[in-house]
């Protein structure tokens, strides 16, 4: 049974030309950059519209023509996406912003948004025919791609700095994937991953380095669109690490446009990053369109510990043609943060979720965000697997 998709082509991020979507593919092989995945929006709207939306599943898979799957039984699905935006009105008062909201993404199978993107990356590579897939991660990333695989039965190869915390080890190797603890930073296990992607021919789902993680993850700008019944807020803050969320969904928005579910109007993206590792944040304030390598990047919010990103030029365009801006903050900041968050709403968020609190709180004192604005904060990750920061 096919799906609906109506995914027509690759289009490479930087230089515009086209690839065959109906193959394994990394990267643009001319410009080592990423493949964009591109639908027949015209086609797309007739289907895809708020009333037929109404009786679909409540999962991210709702929105199957602009999802890149074609055979139903290679769709994995582990009840990914639709995640509660939740109004937080205590939060709200005690900062002085009453319309903040929060997309909790905690919610998702394997505890974070990664389950978005691997789920689209793993199911789309299982219908292309790979067997084996392999990932260089600290963390979400890998336990998201271990549980896809098992689901479709993939051989999973993670590696991973061999300080990672045993949450995230242990994770994936319950999950049935191969696990290389390897003695150095995330670029080493990046090194040690494509050997074995050289030698043995596994496909490298790492992020932004092949097309479909980055269509998982845009959903999330369907999903707030449709939860607000059509309209945007005013603001997005959102924890910046390799930036597939952001860039996700600035493409959601201008697709949503193109079939006529929303108009013109777009919120300010924010991307918040950790005084450790802010390379995306230090471009921004150099005006650059691409950001140089972060030296000695530390910071406890695993996700935003990304010194060097591919997709770094789409972020900064996004943000930049939203009016948005980039804010970093302190890992001191961010953890009070999470418990702030945890106090005042009842969800227990990563670190991740606090920086985007602590990012909200800056700029309503420099007045870039007004009180009375519509604010909605990305809790990308549940608290519960970062138990040894507090411990
Ligand atoms: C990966 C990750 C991020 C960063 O996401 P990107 O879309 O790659 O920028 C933020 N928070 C958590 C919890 C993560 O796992």
């Amino acid at each position: 049974m096919t799906t609906k998709s109506t995914l027509t082509h690759l289009e490479c991020g930087m230089c515009g030309k086209a690839y065959d979507a109906n193959q394994l593919i990394n990267m643009c092989p001319d410009c080592n950059r990423p493949l964009l995945a591109r639908y027949d929006l015209q086609k797309a709207a007739l289907t895809l519209t708020a009333d037929a939306l109404r009786q679909r599943s409540p999962t991210l898979w709702r929105y199957e023509e602009v999802l890149p799957v074609q055979d139903r039984t290679k769709m994995l699905s582990l009840g990914e996406g639709w995640t509660p935006l939740a109004r937080a009105p205590r939060l709200g008062a005690a900062i002085g912003c009453a319309n903040t909201w929060i997309k909790d993404e905690s919610l998702n199978p394997t505890g974070s948004f990664k389950a978005r993107g691997l789920a689209l990356a793993v199911s789309r590579a299982y219908e292309l025919g790979a067997t084996e897939i392999s990932i260089p991660s600290a963390g979400n990333a890998a336990g998201a791609m271990s549980a896809y695989a098992a689901a479709a039965g993939l051989g999973a190869h993670v590696f991973m700095p061999k300080d990672v915390p045993a949450t995230f080890q242990v994770e994936c190797k319950e999950l049935g994937a191969n696990v290389t603890l390897v003695d150095g930073l995330i670029n080493d296990c990046g090194a040690k991953a494509a050997e074995g992607v050289k030698k043995y021919g596994w496909f490298d789902v790492s992020t932004l380095k092949e097309p479909y993680r980055l269509e998982g993850k845009k959903t999330m700008g369907y999903e707030l669109a449709e939860q607000l019944n059509w309209t945007l807020p005013d603001v997005i803050i959102y924890p910046t690490g390799g930036g597939t969320g952001l860039v996700g969904m600035w493409k959601a928005f201008d697709e949503m446009e193109q079939m006529g579910l929303i108009g013109s109007a777009r919120p300010r993206m924010v991307t918040v990053q950790s005084t450790g590792c802010a390379p995306i944040v230090r471009a921004f304030d150099e005006g650059a369109q691409h950001a140089e390598l972060w030296q000695g990047a530390k910071t406890v919010a695993d996700g935003l510990r990304v010194p060097v990103a591919v997709g770094d030029f789409l972020m900064l365009e996004a943000l930049r043609k939203s009016g948005g801006t980039a804010v970093a903050v302190t890992d001191e900041e961010l953890l009070e943060c999470t418990g702030a968050v945890g106090k005042y709403t009842g969800i227990f968020p990563a670190p991740e979720g606090g920086a985007c609190l602590a990012a909200q709180i800056r700029l309503l004192e420099s007045g870039w965000i007004q009180p009375d604005e519509q604010v909605v904060l990305f809790n990308t990750g549940t608290g519960l697997k970062y138990a040894h920061l507090w411990a």
